[in-house]
C-alpha cells in the first residue's frame, strides 16, 4: 500500500544530461520513474531525450504516468527534445524554463548529475531561502554521490554561511521511495520569512 499524495500532484526532477559512470544511476532513475507513478505524482523536467533526464521520464511514460517536459528552444535540438511527453513545453530562455518547472511543480529533487542540475538545485534551495516558496526539496543520493556535497553544505552551516532552518531545506534520502515518501510528509518550516515576493524579482 503505497501513500498516495493528497497534495503533490507533479514533482520536477532534475538529474544529469548524462548516464554516469555507473549502472546504479540508471537503475535509480528508473526506480524514481515508477514511485512517481505508484503515488500518482507526475513528473516534471528539463524535456531532454539524452542522459538520466530521459531515463526518468521513460520510466514514468511505460508506466502510463504523466511527464511534462520544459525547454528552451535554442536547447530543443541539442539536447533532441523528448518528443512523446504528455507535454512540452517550448520557452524562450533558461531562465523562463526554470521557472515554468517550478511553478509546475509541487516538489523538487535533484539527482545525480552535472554543473547543469547542481545550479537548478542550489536556485530552488536559494528561493526557498528567499521565502519565495515552500515546497519541499529532496535529493537523491545515490550511491553516496552527494556525500562529499552534503559535507560542504554542513561545512557551510559550522562556518556560519547557513543557518540551521535554512540547511534543514534539503532532504535527503538514497532511496527514491523513502524520498517521496518524505516529500510527502514534510512541513514546511514557520522559521522561513519571506524576504521577497516574485513580483519583486
Ligand atoms: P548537467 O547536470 O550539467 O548534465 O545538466 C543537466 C540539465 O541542466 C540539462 O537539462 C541542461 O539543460 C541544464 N543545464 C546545463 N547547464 C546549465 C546552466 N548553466 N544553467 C542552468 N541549467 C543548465
Amino acid at each position: 500500500m503505497f501513500l498516495q499524495s493528497n497534495t503533490i500532484k507533479r514533482i520536477c526532477v532534475f538529474c544529469g544530461s548524462n548516464h554516469g559512470a555507473r549502472s546504479a544511476y540508471t537503475d535509480a532513475a528508473q526506480q524514481l520513474g515508477k514511485a512517481l507513478v505508484s503515488h500518482e505524482i507526475g513528473l516534471v523536467y528539463g524535456g531532454g531525450s539524452i542522459g538520466l533526464m530521459t531515463v526518468v521520464a521513460d520510466a514514468v511514460l511505460e508506466e502510463k504516468g504523466e511527464v511534462v517536459g520544459v525547454i528552451p528552444h535554442a536547447l530543443s535540438s541539442k539536447e533532441f527534445a523528448h518528443y512523446g511527453l504528455t507535454e512540452l513545453h517550448l520557452v524562450s530562455s533558461m531562465h523562463e524554463r526554470k521557472a515554468m518547472m517550478a511553478e509546475l511543480s509541487g516538489a523538487f529533487i535533484a539527482m545525480p548529475g552535472g554543473f547543469g542540475t547542481l545550479d537548478e538545485f542550489f536556485e530552488i534551495v536559494t528561493w526557498a531561502q528567499l521565502g519565495l516558496h515552500t515546497k519541499p526539496i529532496g535529493l537523491l543520493n545515490v550511491g553516496g554521490y552527494f556525500d562529499l556535497l552534503m559535507k560542504f553544505v554542513d561545512y557551510m552551516q559550522q562556518e556560519r554561511f547557513i543557518s540551521t532552518e535554512h540547511r534543514q531545506l534539503i532532504i535527503t534520502s538514497h532511496n527514491p521511495e523513502e524520498l517521496l515518501s518524505a516529500l510527502i510528509r514534510y512541513k514546511p518550516s514557520q522559521q522561513i520569512p519571506k524576504v521577497i515576493d516574485w513580483k519583486e524579482t
